[in-house]
């Protein structure tokens, strides 16, 4: 770890599971850089303190009722945070501000928080945006505007196979799909990110140059702002978790019992569910295949019911043969274990740069969101994966399990995995493309003006 370097970050990540976790990661990465870290975060799902007893934790106060709090709207939720959170943000921070502890260097605001670099900036703070999705796919929402001029949007039916050639390899099927009934303050919300993006002191990125090189070029040449990607995070050192369901470590001894690369881990992330019927399909497809696997099944991610026991009883011969569930699984280390061969993913960000990271080969079942665009990168650019295409049944579920795993026909799928594992390890190392990203970001940082009550604001030159 560095020496203390007595300046003081304020985090504050947005409450979803998938974005607390790349930002309590971030704090950690910047705190083994010598940085005092403040977490500032809402009530609504708010951070366990305990495995990260270095950093000061915060609650703003979100005066979110039970009922908004949740909904499972997630752009309702975007908007509510937005429009209750600014006031006592503004409070916390200034009273940050003002405190005698380390200076305040600067803020780190996750993105879906448009107000932050307004408010940080009223209290002399700069303020850094984190992004906890893709480049590729931040260059896809902000084009947005273009896309529904073009016609690409509102996703048509008709047009799902046409090309989307302002973002190749895209198809209009690949666009996010946002389920909210309030689409036009969706594109405001976006509108309103993407510009306090622009305005801020720069955009930290979950992501490596070797992943996303074009994107990344594409991305600084249309935004007059300094990029770091330091990813993958949570390869930059060991982090705790900041999970908000309790991880399920039985899994990992069940691991250790089956052979290398012979499992399929299938998990769907904090948000995505599936119906009945498909919670049957993927229970049919599993046993089909013949392969060990362990599956997450956390509360709510069957719309409806999630008995197991009302599940087929081939299914439930193969959970006693060669099955576990889990309600929440240590993720990282899952698809770190040697078990682990094949990951059937929603796609999510994180997943996919975790399944990466480790060289496990993915299943794509993008749900909704950037998903969409993750999996067609993860199929056809990178070729890291399958997609399962056209709606789930148990024959094409068993099939891509079998492909990944055990056929030979996987077998390129399964050596560039293990390429991208290489290069997710060597862009850390001394030398390597985050490292010396990270090394800029400190510096960065640490070029900033302290503005806390000793010193005198200084915002723009
Ligand atoms: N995760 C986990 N255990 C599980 C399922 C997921 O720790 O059983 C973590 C996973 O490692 C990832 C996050 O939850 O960091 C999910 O984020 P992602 O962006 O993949 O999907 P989201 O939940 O936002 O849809």
């Amino acid at each position: 770890m560095n020496q203390r370097n007595n300046r003081r970050l304020v985090l504050f990540p947005g409450p979803i599971q998938g974005h607390i976790n790349p930002m309590l990661q971030l704090a950690q990465i910047l705190h083994d850089r010598g940085f005092s870290i403040t977490i500032l975060h809402t009530d609504l799902n708010s951070p366990d303190p305990s495995p990260h007893p270095s950093f000061a934790f915060r609650s703003i106060g979100d005066g979110l009722g039970q009922s908004e709090a949740s909904t499972s709207d997630i752009v309702r939720l975007i908007m509510l945070l937005n429009a209750r959170c600014a006031a006592p943000f503004e409070e916390r921070l200034r009273e940050e501000v003002s405190s005698q502890d380390a200076p305040v260097t600067c803020l780190i605001a996750d993105a879906l928080f448009s107000f932050a670099r307004d408010v940080a900036e009223r209290a002399g703070v700069r303020t850094m945006v984190l992004r906890t999705g893709g480049a590729t796919a931040f260059r896809v929402f902000a084009g947005f505007r273009l896309l529904r001029e073009r016609g690409y949007l509102p996703i048509a039916e008709s047009r799902l196979e046409d090309p989307v050639p302002e973002f190749p390899p895209l198809r209009v099927k690949d666009l996010p799909r946002v389920n909210t009934g309030e689409p036009e303050l969706f594109d405001r919300i976006l509108n309103d990110r993407i510009e306090g993006i622009k305005d801020s002191s720069g955009l930290i990125l979950n992501t490596f140059e070797d992943l996303e090189q074009p994107a990344l070029s594409l991305l600084r040449q249309e935004y007059p702002i300094v990029v770091f990607p330091i990813g993958p995070f949570h390869k930059c050192g060991p982090c705790s978790s900041g999970s908000f369901l309790a991880e399920d470590r039985s899994c990992i001894s069940w691991l250790d019992k089956q052979a290398p690369n012979s499992v399929v881990y299938v998990s769907f992330g904090s948000i995505a569910s599936v119906n009945e019927s498909e919670f049957s399909e993927i229970a049919l497809g599993l046993a089909d295949s013949q392969q060990p696997f362990l599956w997450v099944v956390r509360p709510g991610s069957v719309r409806g019911s999630e008995l197991v026991e009302n599940l087929p009883g081939c299914f439930l011969e193969a959970l006693e043969e060669r099955g576990k569930i889990v309600k929440w699984a240590p993720q990282h280390e899952v698809l770190a274990h040697r078990a682990v061969g094949a990951f059937w993913t929603h796609n999510g960000w994180n997943s996919t740069l975790e399944s990466i990271s480790e060289g496990v080969p993915m299943i794509c079942m993008p749900c909704f969101s950037d998903q969409n665009v993750n999996a067609r990168f993860v199929s056809d650019v990178w070729r890291v994966g399958v997609h399962l295409n056209n709606g789930l049944e148990r024959r094409k579920i068993a099939e891509a399990i079998r492909k990944l795993l055990v056929e030979k026909e996987g077998e390129e799928v399964r050596e560039r995995a293990a390429q991208f594992k290489e290069k997710a390890n060597s862009c850390l190392m001394q030398g390597g493309s985050s490292f010396q990203s990270l090394d800029g970001l400190a510096n960065h940082i640490l070029s900033f003006e302290l503005t806390n009550h000793q010193h005198k604001p200084q915002l723009r030159s």
